[in-house]
C-alpha cells in the first residue's frame, strides 16, 4: 500500500493535501508539522514512494528538510509561498522531483497529478539511447528521481535490439550525434514497427541548434529538447509526453471497450474481426464465430436484481477472457448477447472447446452479496469462414436460435460448418 509523507506545518494547507490524496488517489498519508517529527519518524519508517515538503517549517526555515528526506531516498516534491531563481537552483541541484508554489488551488490539482505520475511511473520503461556514459548517466538519474524504469543503450543498434526484447518501452530518448547510426536515423528506423501513439520518442539536439530539431521531428519524433536543457523543462517534456500515450490510451479503452465487462464491444469486433480471419486464412488456419446469449436472463434481474444482473454479466465475462486467447476477441454485442472470434481452436474440436465452456457457465453459478446466483447459456457456432465475418456471425445467430428452439442451454453448430465440426 503506497503512502505519502506531508512535513508541512500549515494545519489548513497539509489537512487540504492529506484529504484530497486519499479520496482521489486513494493513499495513505502521514503529516507531521516539523523537521524534528520528520527526522523521529524517517528514522522508524522509510516506506514512503513521495515526500510534499514544506521549505518554510519553525525549525527549518531554510528548506534544510528536503536533504533530510532525500538521504532516505523518498523522491521529494517541495512547496513554498515564494521561490527566488537561487532557491529554486539550488533544490534542483539537489534532484526534487519538482517544487510548487503555494499560491492557488489550481497547484493542489498539479501535485496530485505529480503524485499519480509518481506512483505510476515505475510501470514504465524509458530507454536513453547516447553514445556518451557520462550523457546517459545524467539522462538516467534524472529518470529514476521520478521513478520511471531506465534502460540504456550506447547507439542506434544496440538500442533497437533493446526495443526488440522490450515491447513495453514507452519513451525514448536519443541524442543526435551517434557513431553509426545517427538518433534522426534512429528514429526513422524505430517509426518503421512503432506507431507515435504507442512509442513516444524524444530526440536531443546538441550544439546543432535548430535543424536538428526540425530533422527529429520530420523522422518521426514526437518531441525534441535543445541541449544544454534544465531539469525542469526536461521533466516537464518526458512527463507530457507520457501523460500523452496515458490519454491516448485511454480513449482507445472508452472507444474500444464495453464499460460494463471490460470486454471489447461490437464495433471493435467488426473493426478487427475481419484482419484476424485474413490472416489465419493465410496462414491455412481456422476460424470459429461463436454467439451466446443467457437464458432466461430477465429472470434474474427479476428475482436478485439489476445489480446483481450486472454481476453475472461481469463475471460471466471474467470466464471467457480466461478461456481465450488475448488474440481471439472475446465481445459483448449488447445486452446478455456475447460474440467470440477464435483463432486457436482446431475446427473440428470447436463444438467440444463451447461445450466445455457452456458447462462452465452451468458448473460456476455467479456471487453477488454472498448469494449464488445460476445461470446458463445457449450458444451457436460457425466454423467456416464463409463469406466473412458479417456471414459467419449471421449463421451463428441462426445457431443459437436452434439451441434456444430446442430448449436452451446448449451448443449448436451451423448446418454451414463443414463436416466433422460437430461433436
Ligand atoms: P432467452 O431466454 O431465450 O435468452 O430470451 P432473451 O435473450 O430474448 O431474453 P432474456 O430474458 O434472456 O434477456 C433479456 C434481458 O436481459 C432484458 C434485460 O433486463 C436484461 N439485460 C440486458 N442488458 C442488461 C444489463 O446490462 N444489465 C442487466 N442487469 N440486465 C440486462
Ligand atoms: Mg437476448
Ligand atoms: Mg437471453
Amino acid at each position: 500500500m503506497p503512502r505519502v509523507l506531508i512535513v508541512e506545518d500549515s494545519r489548513t494547507f497539509s489537512s487540504l493535501l492529506s484529504r484530497r490524496i486519499t479520496e482521489e488517489l486513494g493513499h495513505q498519508v502521514v503529516v507531521v508539522d516539523s523537521k524534528a517529527m520528520a527526522e523521529d519518524l524517517l528514522s522508524e519508517d522509510t516506506e514512503f514512494f513521495v515526500a510534499l515538503l514544506d521549505l518554510n517549517l519553525p525549525d527549518a526555515p531554510n528548506g534544510e528538510v528536503v536533504a533530510l528526506v532525500l538521504k532516505h531516498d523518498i523522491p521529494s516534491i517541495v512547496f513554498t509561498g515564494e521561490m527566488s531563481d537561487n532557491l529554486r537552483d539550488q533544490f534542483w541541484a539537489m534532484s526534487i522531483v519538482d517544487y510548487v508554489l503555494k499560491q492557488n488551488m489550481e497547484n493542489v490539482h498539479y501535485i496530485l497529478s505529480l503524485v499519480g505520475r509518481l506512483e505510476r511511473n515505475p510501470d514504465i520503461k524509458v530507454l536513453v539511447v547516447d553514445d556518451s556514459k557520462t550523457a546517459r548517466l545524467v539522462l538516467g538519474e534524472l529518470l529514476h528521481t521520478h521513478r520511471y524504469q531506465v534502460l540504456e543503450a550506447a547507439n542506434g543498434l544496440d538500442a533497437l535490439a533493446i526495443l526488440q526484447k522490450n515491447p513495453d518501452v514507452r519513451l525514448v530518448i536519443t541524442d543526435f550525434n551517434m557513431p553509426g547510426m545517427n538518433g534522426a536515423e534512429l528514429v526513422q528506423t524505430i517509426r518503421q514497427s512503432h506507431a507515435k501513439d504507442q512509442l513516444a520518442i524524444i530526440g536531443l539536439s546538441g550544439a546543432g541548434g535548430g535543424g536538428l530539431s526540425a530533422k527529429f521531428i520530420k523522422s518521426g519524433a514526437n518531441d525534441f529538447l535543445n541541449k544544454p536543457f534544465l531539469n525542469e523543462e526536461f521533466y516537464t517534456r518526458v512527463n507530457q509526453n507520457i501523460e500523452l500515450l496515458e490519454y491516448i490510451a485511454q480513449i482507445k479503452e472508452l472507444a474500444e471497450k464495453d464499460y460494463l465487462t471490460r470486454l471489447y464491444n461490437r464495433r471493435y469486433f467488426f473493426s478487427t474481426g475481419p484482419k484476424l480471419i485474413a490472416a489465419q486464412t493465410r496462414r491455412e488456419q481456422g476460424v470459429v464465430v461463436a454467439m451466446l446469449d443467457i437464458d432466461l436472463f430477465k429472470k434474474v434481474n427479476d428475482t436478485f436484481g439489476h445489480d446483481a444482473g450486472d454481476a453475472v454479466l461481469r463475471q460471466m465475462a471474467a470466464l471467457m477472457s480466461a478461456r481465450f486467447r488475448a488474440s481471439d476477441i472475446v465481445s459483448r454485442f449488447g445486452g446478455e448477447e456475447f460474440c467470440i472470434l477464435a483463432t486457436d481452436i482446431n475446427t473440428a474440436d470447436a463444438g467440444k472447446v463451447f461445450e466445455d465452456l457452456r458447462q462452465a457457465f452451468e458448473a460456476n453459478p455467479a456471487t453477488y452479496n454472498g448469494q449464488s446466483i445460476p445461470y446458463t447459456v445457449s450458444i451457436g457456432l460457425c466454423a467456416s469462414p464463409l463469406g466473412g465475418l458479417e456471414e459467419m456471425v449471421k449463421a451463428a445467430d441462426e445457431a443459437l436460435y436452434m439451441s434456444k428452439h430446442e430448449g436452451r442451454n446448449r451448443v449448436t453448430m451451423s448446418a454451414m460448418s463443414p463436416p466433422g465440426a460437430t461433436e
